[in-house]
């Protein structure tokens, strides 16, 4: 196995939830020197310094300042969540002799992955404080449920026509009726006394990732989308080596469900800090407006790549496999903000890097999904290309992409988060 993919094989493991992916990814910014800027209180920046922030503990964005004046942002995003099942708040059932806790579905699951599969649960418990509340992360040691499947022998058409109800043939064992309830372990998950437990957001995980095939090319793990693309940006964020931009990297929680919470892609995070980092920076509107102007944003999320057993719902030339390079993606209604000029420069980026370049647009007649980059240039309006790593299987509780791939983009982002841009009548120039 590659180093690369080694690497993000530990992280998917760290990352089972948004918070624990935030929290992996701060821990690691502290470790290499990035000052922390609470939202909370008003920022003093200095010219090449290095800092990072997170909102809700599940979106994160980090930058460094160059030495002398900058030109514009070179930001990537990518998104923290993945589609899971949410322990609802009040969760203990017994039903038939059995324990187990009542979830609903988060995002768009293939629930049939999901079935007679070990699954652990994490996320954060809110628990009380002398003062007030405190945030505690959260994960069991092991798996703790399963969702078992009903036998064939009382479900024949299990094999022509799967429909799941989401109330019941979803609805995780823990354990039998006399055990004790799921509630009193989120107590002893936590640290603290059943009584000092106030609320949580705790979601099912599956855990565990491969590599494999003829010549051990492809990697299937659980979340690959999109947290192959949230390693490599950050990977190529850390390794770059930016002169005249400002390099921002950002992970966005809830993408999965729309982006419309105060840490989604539809916030003002990523706006307002961009709009603290120039104000800190005494650029006044004027100057800050220009900087926009020759800023770039990169959307990162995996890609569909062409089914071995359903090339048909691929587009016929637009098709990317796995290995192949990185994806941009294209749609004529916008779903993905890529066109003629952002595509152009981020193919010179991955010219520059020596990367190959693949393209995606849906069927003509299949709608396909949406991503980071339209919601987000609805808050920041500057140039973006939308973009990914092409896998199988999107959503199902184990994903499959190219174990190539993955280091192909980390080299063109890494690339990108060291270029600046320069915009003038008769092009843009970008100095690598
Ligand atoms: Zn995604």
């Amino acid at each position: 196995m590659d180093r690369t993919t080694e690497e993000l094989l530990s992280f998917l493991k760290e990352a089972v939830t948004p918070f624990h992916a935030a929290d992996r990814l701060c821990r690691t910014l502290e470790a290499d020197g990035y000052e922390r800027l609470p939202e909370n209180r008003p920022w003093k920046l200095i010219t090449g310094g290095r800092y990072y922030l997170s909102r809700n503990g599940s979106s994160v964005l980090a930058f460094s300042l160059p030495e002398g004046p900058f030109r514009g942002f070179q930001i990537a995003a990518a998104h923290t969540d993945s589609p899971s099942f949410k322990i609802k708040e009040s969760a203990d059932r017994v039903s038939a002799g059995y324990r187990g806790a009542e979830t609903e579905p988060y995002g768009g699951s293939i629930y049939s992955t999901w079935l007679d599969r070990p699954l652990s649960v994490g996320g954060r418990v809110c628990v009380r404080t002398e003062e007030g509340v405190e945030t505690r992360l959260v994960r069991s040691e092991g798996p703790l449920f399963l969702i078992p499947s009903v036998a064939i022998h009382m479900n024949r058409s299990c094999n022509d026509k799967a429909s799941f109800s989401a109330a019941t043939d979803l609805q995780p064992l823990y354990g039998l009726a006399d055990d004790e309830p799921f509630s009193a372990r989120i107590a002893e998950m936590a640290g603290v006394p059943k009584e000092s437990v106030l609320s949580r957001d705790l979601f099912l995980f599956s855990d565990g990732g491969t590599v494999w095939g003829a010549g051990e090319q492809f990697v299937s793990a659980p979340r690959l989308d999109d947290l192959q693309c949230v390693f490599a940006l950050f990977s190529a964020f850390r390794g770059a080596q930016p002169k005249d931009a400002v390099p921002v990297f950002c992970a966005f929680d809830n993408e999965e469900v729309g982006s419309r919470s105060k840490q989604g892609a539809a916030s003002d995070f990523l706006r307002s800090a961009l709009e603290r980092i120039c104000e800190s920076l005494s650029l006044s509107r004027n100057e800050t407006a220009a900087r926009l102007a020759d800023s770039f944003l990169v959307s990162a999320d995996n890609a569909h790549a062409i089914h071995p057993n359903h090339p048909e719902y691929a587009d016929p030339l637009n098709a990317p496999v796995l290995n192949g390079g990185v994806v941009i993606k294209f749609n004529a209604d916008q779903r993905y903000t890529t066109d003629a000029e952002s595509c152009a420069l981020f193919r010179r980026f991955c010219e520059q890097a020596g990367v190959p370049v693949q393209c995606y647009a849906n069927r003509s007649d299949l709608p396909g999904g949406s991503t980071l980059g339209g919601i987000s240039s609805s808050q920041v309006s500057v140039r973006s290309v939308d973009i990914g790593l092409p896998q199988l299987s999107m959503h199902s509780a184990y994903e499959t992409a190219g174990a190539k791939d993955t280091d192909a983009l980390v080299r063109v982002m890494q690339c990108f988060f060291s270029a600046s841009l320069e915009t003038s009548p008769s092009g843009i120039r970008i100095r690598f």
